[in-house]
């Protein structure tokens, strides 16, 4: 679903310093995966992030969602890639003069789905977060936790075909995390590819499932079932 072909990223500043975010990372991910990504701050996680919403494209090397090199694509066609991709952060980024259900109706609206499929599935997908009884809450009254399982209700709303996840779970206390946790596997349960950003490692252990470690801009480990050893 996902490849990275020998790509490596410099960031220039004003054609002076530059800065080598990613080396050669040649890297695949297959669909259905849960994949997390682990390492310091400034090891090219979110670098690795952007390139496949086409917000930073290589210096060198190439990368390809469903065979399409993201970065041979058109202005017009970046829009429909990123459709194909649901974002969830740390810092939820909720609309704070929407309602929970507005929040997410919001999305589809923007995405041109009519209003009887938002009707039908904005109540389906706040279920699936657990919070089909805060629908009418507005984000300053819901907790941390409760705030991003909306935000995921919405990355996911549109149904997209990879949830990228970059550290959702910063901003949480260990029960709210849990949720958000249990809440990432089940709708990789149901089909959806995954990609999480953590530094957190309860939550890398307590997964068990493919654990890439980052180092520098390099890969340094990439584990099937993997344990956090940084
Ligand atoms: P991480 O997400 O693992 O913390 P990043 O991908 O954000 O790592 O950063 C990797 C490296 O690239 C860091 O050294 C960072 O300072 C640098 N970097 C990131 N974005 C830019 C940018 N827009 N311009 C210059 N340097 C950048």
């Amino acid at each position: 679903m996902i490849r990275f072909d020998n790509v490596s990223k410099e960031y220039r500043d004003n054609g002076n310093s530059i800065t080598n975010a990613l080396y050669d990372i040649t890297l695949g991910v297959e669909q259905g995966e849960f994949v997390s990504i682990v390492g310091h701050s400034g090891a090219g996680k979110t670098t690795l992030l952007k390139m496949l919403l086409a917000e930073e494209s290589p210096s060198t090397g190439a990368v390809f969602f469903e065979e399409v090199d993201i970065h041979g694509l058109s202005n017009k066609e970046i829009p429909q890639l990123r459709r194909r991709i649901g974002t969830v952060f740390q810092d939820f980024k909720l609309l704070p003069n929407k309602t929970a259900y507005e929040n997410i109706a919001f999305a589809m609206e923007a995405a041109g789905r009519s209003d009887e499929e938002i009707a039908a599935d904005v109540p389906q997908a706040l279920e699936l977060v657990d919070l089909g009884d805060k629908v009418w809450n507005f984000p300053h009254q819901l907790s941390g936790g409760e705030r991003q399982r909306i935000a995921i209700a919405r990355a996911i709303i549109n149904q997209p075909d990879l949830l990228i996840a970059d550290e959702p779970t910063g901003n949480l206390d260990p029960l709210n995390t849990q949720d958000i946790i249990d809440v990432l596997r089940k709708i990789n349960e149901l089909g959806t590819t995954i990609l999480l950003t953590t530094h957190n490692k309860g939550v890398i252990d307590d997964l068990g499932k493919r654990v890439i470690t980052m180092e520098g801009g390099r890969i340094i480990r990439d584990d099937k079932h993997g344990r956090y050893v940084l």
